[in-house]
């Protein structure tokens, strides 16, 4: 092929043997600048150092749950986890043309590689060489017949393969799901051990602080136990069911140890600092939004008389405020059936968690149509069984609708509940209310219909829009930005790029949806039922995991929950206008 035109790289397509690897090139680039070719290894497991029972392990062709660790799948999960980040800081040093995904910190369900039955796969990617339109034959035979070799040599082969390494990665993950799993059980939240390190470098760089580090201690009065499987005893603070500040002055490490807690959903690689940390799988940080989408969400939870008279049972705006977009997403995010939202005062909405006694001398009550968060948290947990963390440094109101009042003082928390209680003696203590809880029931009721959306309104045309992921919490439908900034879960590309394709996928579906499925309360709704696309999303996560719902086989993608899926859902753009004008209504 050397001196070819570089379309003629497209006869590569298929599998070829390399002695016992099989190489299978999955796609071509059809010119030197396209995004990159894509192939995959099929190593059997006589050449390298996993034992062959490898291919029969639980979970090597993905998680039982999409997005979440469970006892049963843990350990292959964390295997092939770590298989990949083997291979990837051997590419990285190694100049052989090919790459593979990069993990972050999060150990994930990921699609790179994968434990079938006779062979270890391993999916990578690289840029087919040229010297202008024309194929460079050479270089290209080195890179897809030599740089195979050099894997499975360098990292694969026995005698390169720590195995060791692998499995204290599979132990400590199998610990974590352990101790997930023992969450509700226990009446828990959330966990966090004795002496993980939760401080990051950056906020744009999520590995641990070394050496100024302060390493956590649980206050006295928290301080419980469980036995992990591999770990032996372990001890540490459990925040319970319920409502839990964490307050404190700036800096001392509040926001920390709440996105700890979000990381939390996931176990992390050993020497992460946060591999003991846990919190329910059904977590949600909810955040001030303002500019987002909102369709056909009942407020009256939170919300009474919007000004012109605009329907607050039945909101739907293309440009909601930072209040009204946080009431929002706290109902969809229960819709969804999360039972514990993580709340951080630097990215709440200020109206939409608290209103002073002198803020309601100037906006008498009737003007006002928040009903601020700190008069429904009582209700969520008592009536509902919605547990808060809040992280709360500006306003003591909130020691009245309190179960625990944590201060962290240079990092470290104190339980400092009853001298708070104190401090609120004189008040009268806010009480879970069954007219709001009956409001947040109807409410709930309502909003189990999806909006059918942006991308999914002009899928009903002969061809789906195109769905890409931008960054771990970024999409672009069409070509109109989608954004998840409050959705915390969302640890990486790789994920979103995942969402991107069940987003996709459900765009195709949906207008081949019996139309039974479809309440059609307007514009922008009739998208199914949660439930609906529940079963249909788990249908097809069990057929093929992953490399379900489409047919393009890729290395680059890592599972998310449900519940992210569904938040991405509820922040598409009604079609009529594409999302990019500000308009009041999509009606
Ligand atoms: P707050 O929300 O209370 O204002 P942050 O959580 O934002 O505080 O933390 C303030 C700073 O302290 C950040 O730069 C953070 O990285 C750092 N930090 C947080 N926790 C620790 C810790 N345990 N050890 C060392 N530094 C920390
Ligand atoms: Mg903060």
């Amino acid at each position: 092929m050397d001196g070819a035109p570089y379309p003629a790289y497209r006869d590569l397509l298929g599998a070829f043997a390399l002695r016992e690897t099989v190489l299978e090139i999955l796609r071509v680039q059809p010119d030197p600048f396209a995004g990159p070719s894509r192939l995959r290894l099929l190593v059997p497991y006589g050449s390298t150092a996993l034992p062959p029972e490898t291919g029969a392990l639980a979970g090597g062709t993905g998680a039982r749950v999409a997005g979440l660790t469970d006892t049963l799948t843990a350990r292959a999960v964390a295997l092939r986890d770590a298989v990949q980040r083997r291979v990837a800081a051997f590419l990285e040093g190694a100049d052989t043309g090919l790459t593979i995904e990069v993990p972050g910190q999060e150990v994930l369900d990921r699609s790179a590689v994968w434990f079938r039955r006779e062979a270890l796969e391993i999916r990578l990617e690289c840029s087919l060489p040229a010297r202008g339109r024309r194929i460079l034959g050479r270089n290209a035979a080195r890179l897809l017949l030599t740089g195979p070799e050099r894997l499975v040599e360098a990292c694969l082969a026995p005698g390169a393969l720590d195995l060791e390494a692998l499995e204290n990665q599979a132990d400590g993950v199998e610990d974590f799901a352990f101790l997930q799993e023992e969450l509700p059980r226990r009446g828990w939240v959330a966990f966090v051990a004795e002496g993980s390190n939760l401080a990051r470098r950056a906020g744009n760089d999520d590995r641990p602080l070394l050496d100024e580090a302060v390493l956590f201690r649980s206050p006295p009065e928290l301080r419980r136990e469980v036995r992990l499987p591999h770990g032996g005893l372990v001890s540490g603070m459990a925040i319970e069911d319920g409502v839990t500040l964490l307050c404190g002055g700036g800096f001392h490490g509040k926001s920390t140890l709440l996105r700890s807690l979000i990381a939390g959903l996931y176990p992390h690689v050993p020497g992460d600092g946060r591999e003991r940390v846990a919190v329910r799988r059904d977590a949600q940080t909810v955040r001030a939004e303002d500019g987002r989408a909102v369709t056909h969400i009942d407020l009256r939870p939170f919300l009474h008389d919007l000004p012109l008279g605009r329907p607050v049972g039945d909101f739907t705006t293309e440009n909601a405020s930072g209040s009204t977009s946080q009431a929002a997403s706290i109902l969809e995010a229960m819709a969804g059936g999360s039972r514990l939202l993580l709340l951080d005062e630097d990215t709440s909405a200020t109206n939409f968690m608290i209103r002073d006694a002198l803020m309601e001398r100037l906006i008498e009550a009737g003007r006002e149509p928040i009903t601020p968060y700190l008069h429904r948290a009582r209700t969520l947990h008592e009536e509902l069984g919605v547990s808060s963390v809040l992280v709360i440094g500006g306003s003591g109101e909130y020691f009245r609708a309190a179960d625990r009042v944590l201060v962290l003082d240079s990092y470290v928390p104190h339980d400092r509940t009853a001298e708070a209680r104190g401090i609120v003696a004189e008040r009268p203590p806010l009480r879970p209310e069954p007219a709001a809880a009956d409001l947040f029931r109807q409410a709930l009721e309502t909003s189990r219909e999806l909006p059918r959306g942006g991308a999914s309104g002009r899928a009903e045309g002969e061809r789906g829009v195109r769905i890409k992921a931008l960054a771990p919490r970024r999409l672009l439908v069409g070509d109109v930005s989608l954004e998840l900034d409050g959705q915390e879960s969302l640890r990486e590309t790789a994920q979103s790029r995942f969402l991107a394709r069940v987003l996709s996928w459900r765009s195709r579906e949906l207008p081949r949806e019996p139309a039974s499925t479809l309440s059609g309360t307007g514009p922008g709704a009739g998208g199914g039922t949660i439930g609906f696309w529940r079963t249909r999303f788990e249908e097809e996560w069990r057929r093929d995991a992953l490399d379900g719902f489409d047919r393009e086989v890729r290395g680059d993608l890592a599972a998310v929950r449900f519940l992210d899926i569904l938040a991405a859902i509820h922040r598409l753009r009604s079609p009529r206008d594409g999302g990019t004008k500000q308009r009041g209504r999509s009606d």
